[in-house]
């Protein structure tokens, strides 16, 4: 039979009796540093969420103290460029049409061919499937070819009709792909397209719209400071040749 082990003779059972901590001391301890603990958290929280959110600056624009990561995503432009521009567009939105079509083209030919800006595209679905199609098609194109990709954004907003008719289709993404100055595998595309392998990208811009709460396209980001019109060149203008220090 077992039973319960004798104590060793000399063994001495150690006690810190002594110097414990009377019960309503620690109580009161411990509430201490929970409501330490918990001011520390609340502050670095509340660090985070600053560092992540915007300030405003002296003009009273938005500034994100941390821009959008451009892991992944479509640039045109020198890596060396001093200005990041970002455009959140979507090829369902007329007014990106027109960004497209009167803005790009100026910034193209004043800052980014020059080497002083770099241009990133990040897909903002804001008309449905339509929206999510083109961006699906978007990512597909530039998985294969960069260039490629910026001559297919181009194309899909010059393909955009007047109305609002459904026009996004895999039949339309496949002619447009074909049309490009950049040869792409036009079968690739139309595979990717329809097992929409690019889900995950478009996913990723998604998260990014909701991150920095964007909520009109196209909204431009320069250096971080959202313009407030991204159809006035002077806006423009000033804030790029800001960030370029003139
Ligand atoms: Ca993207």
């Amino acid at each position: 039979m077992s039973g319960k082990p004798k104590p060793k003779p000399n063994a001495q059972r150690t006690s810190h009796t002594s110097q414990r901590t009377p019960v309503r001391a620690k109580n009161k301890n411990t509430a201490k540093a929970l409501v330490l603990s918990t001011v520390a958290i609340v502050f670095l929280i509340l660090a985070v969420y600053m560092y992540n959110q915007s300030t405003s600056n002296k003009e009273g624009s938005t500034r994100f103290n941390n821009p959008p990561s451009l892991v992944n995503q479509p640039v045109i432009g020198s890596d060396k460029a001093p200005v990041t521009l970002i455009e959140f567009g979507d090829y369902k939105c007329p007014s990106c049409k027109k960004w497209s079509e009167q803005i790009y083209p100026q910034l193209k030919s004043q800052y980014i061919d020059s080497g002083q800006a770099k241009l990133a595209f990040i897909n903002t679905l804001f008309h449905g499937e339509e929206s999510r199609l083109g961006a699906i098609a978007g990512e597909a194109v530039l998985k294969q070819n960069k260039e490629a990709f910026w001559e297919f954004n181009e194309a899909m907003f010059a393909a955009q009709p007047d109305s609002e008719q459904e026009w996004v289709t895999e039949r339309k993404i496949s002619e447009i792909a074909k049309s490009l100055p950049t040869q792409i595998d036009v079968k690739k595309l139309e595979a990717d397209v329809a097992d929409r392998t690019t889900s995950p990208q478009v996913d990723l811009d998604t998260s990014l719209v909701e991150k920095y709460r964007i909520n009109l396209t196209p909204t431009l980001l320069i250096n971080g400071t959202m313009v407030h019109n991204p159809f006035d060149m002077n806006e423009i203008k000033s804030l790029i040749d800001q960030e370029l220090g003139d």
